[in-house]
């Protein structure tokens, strides 16, 4: 059983990396972030209450949080693992995961905010699929429209400079201290994030001390 927790700036990519290591270690992958937007997008209840929150950049309520992570945690659907993406991400959240699971391992994903700006700011979402793209690194085949689905592109509502200013603050003032916690315990590896995707893997499982990583093709 492997418990991991990924964390790092916006753009640092977290999901992606999360992703990757939960398809290739069968864990399943936990992003608050992704059930906050499908909440949004399917207009749930739960959607409505962190709407404006988000989009501002902020960080949604600690106890709306907690519940939303303790109830997708008690579904205990893994077999080997699971691998948990932006959370926690202030001492209080970090308190209330260390009071109720024990943990294999932190990978930090270390990006330089300036490298932050150009990737999210350069970021488009289906929203027919919910694929990331860069437009950075790879440009879809039809500008404006996702090659898997065909889906329209669309911007994150909190991919803005003004946003993004803000989750930046947040993440420096608040999650840093999460950071500096699971580091006295001796469970994080820091991986130089500014690299390819597959690099970014590589160094991920080196450090875990993982098999090695196999891009297909
Ligand atoms: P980011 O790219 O900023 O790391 P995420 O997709 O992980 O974005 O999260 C998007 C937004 O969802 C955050 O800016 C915040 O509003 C909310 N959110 C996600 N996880 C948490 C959390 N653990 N505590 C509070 N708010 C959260
Ligand atoms: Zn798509």
């Amino acid at each position: 059983m492997r418990k991991y927790v990924i964390m790092g700036v916006p753009g640092s990519g977290k999901s992606s990396q999360g992703a990757m290591l939960a398809a290739d270690l069968d864990l399943v992958h936990i992003s608050v972030g992704d059930i906050f937007r499908w909440n949004v997008q399917h207009h749930t209840k739960l959607g409505a209450q962190v709407r404006r929150t988000m989009a501002a950049g902020a960080l949604v309520d600690d106890d709306l949080v907690e519940g939303i992570v303790r109830e997708r945690l008690t579904e205990h659907d893994w077999n080997y693992g699971f691998i948990i993406d932006g959370f926690p991400r202030n001492e209080r959240q970090a308190e209330f995961f260390l009071e109720s699971y024990d943990i294999d391992g932190v990978i930090h994903l270390d990006l330089p905010d300036s490298e932050v700006r150009r990737r999210v700011l350069a970021r488009r979402l289906c929203s027919g699929c919910g694929m990331d793209y860069n437009l950075l690194a790879s440009s879809p085949e039809v500008p404006g429209k996702c090659d898997v689905c065909g889906g329209e592109l669309v911007t994150r509502e909190d991919d803005t400079e003004e946003a993004l200013a803000v989750r930046l603050r947040e993440y420096h003032q608040k999650t840093n201290p999460v950071l500096d916690i699971f580091r006295r315990k001796e469970y994080v590896v820091n991986v130089d994030a500014r690299g390819s995707k597959e690099e970014v893997q590589r160094d991920v499982r080196k450090l875990l001390g993982l098999p090695p990583y196999h891009p297909a093709g």
